[in-house]
């Protein structure tokens, strides 16, 4: 683990620096000059720091001022080291958001034994937040093709038409669903089909742009949406996608699995504060997309 250790003295700081290669996994990494340590600090976190207080330009008040500023670092722990009779700087650093501190002179032993109790807070800090986000990545995602689960897509994509509302911007969505995705299953197994969902996934991935995004609603059914795009600017990427789709069969268990696509598309309309309606308009234009043969893109009538 990281261990910063800033102190203009460069003696204490290589003193410190000996006591912590004794410590196990811990990579100590030293500071003389405490601006280029905050750079540091700032830009790739540590996992502890080690301050002292009197320092020129940034002393060890305002260099815990600076990382407590960051809501990103709130979790590296910083321990201070100070004259024992300097009381008020030490109520002060823990006001400011110091975890510790040491007086001078330095004592091995302790200096050891709190770094070892951070380094032990932080390990279970950081193994706290790597779970955190797999469980966001979970509750967020469909496992299967690794697209925006329904949830998710519906929340970002309520933003998107909010924002596109008030700064009157264009903006589209494309629901599609796979033609005679039984047929699919019938003929190729459960695992066919989910190949083939995987593929679609992956073909909806390939054609949108950065700002764009794709979810997985259920089932056989996507969703992309499209912000700052006009609807006939959504047809043709929907048609794009159809054409794509249909002339590129997904190779599974040695055979070519041919599917199509069905899409209906709807953009924006003067009312709208969410994405339900614009699903709905192209949902009824899906369903004439069906209707009409399949293998093909309709965009929902304007609303009159
Ligand atoms: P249409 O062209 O009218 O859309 O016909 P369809 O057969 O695609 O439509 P329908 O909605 O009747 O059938 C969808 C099928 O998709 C039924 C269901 O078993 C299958 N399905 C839903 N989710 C999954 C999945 O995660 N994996 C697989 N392999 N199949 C799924
Ligand atoms: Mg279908
Ligand atoms: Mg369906």
């Amino acid at each position: 683990m990281k261990v910063v250790i800033v102190d203009d003295f460069e003696t204490n700081a290589l003193i410190v620096k000996a006591y912590m290669q004794e410590l196990t996994s811990v990579e100590p990494l030293v500071f003389t000059e405490s601006r280029k340590a905050l750079e540091f600090c700032l830009t790739s976190e540590p996992d502890m720091v080690l301050v002292d207080y009197v320092m020129p330009e940034i002393d060890g008040l305002e260099f815990i001022r600076q990382m407590r500023a960051r809501p990103d670092l709130d979790e590296v722990p910083i321990v201070m080291i100070t004259a024992f009779d300097r009381r008020e700087v030490l109520l002060q650093a823990l006001d400011l958001g110091a975890n510790d501190f040491l007086g001078k002179p330095l004592d091995e032993l302790e200096l050891k034994a709190r770094t070892r109790n951070m380094l032990k807070l932080r390990a279970r800090s950081v193994a706290l937040a790597d779970a955190n986000r797999a469980l966001h990545k979970l509750a967020t995602t469909d496992v299967l093709t690794d697209l925006m689960n329904r949830r998710s897509f519906m929340e970002r994509a309520n933003a998107e038409v909010a924002r596109a509302r008030r700064y009157r911007k264009p903006l589209s969505v494309l629901l599609i669903d796979a033609d005679h995705f039984k047929r699919i299953n019938d003929t190729y197994g459960h695992s066919g089909g989910d190949a083939v969902l995987r593929e679609l996934a992956n073909h909806a991935r390939h054609i949108v742009r950065e700002m764009d995004f794709a979810g997985r609603l259920g089932g056989e059914e996507f969703a992309i949406c499209l912000p700052e795009t006009p609807l006939d600017g959504a047809m043709i990427v929907a048609e794009r996608l159809r054409e794509r789709v249909a002339t590129m069969p997904v190779a599974f268990d040695g055979q070519d699995i041919r599917v199509t696509i069905s899409t209906g598309v709807a953009d924006i309309a003067g009312g709208d504060g969410e994405v339900a309606p614009l699903l709905q308009r192209a949902d009824v234009a899906l369903y004439e997309a069906k209707n009409g043969g399949r293998n093909r893109v309709i965009a929902a009538r304007q609303e009159g």
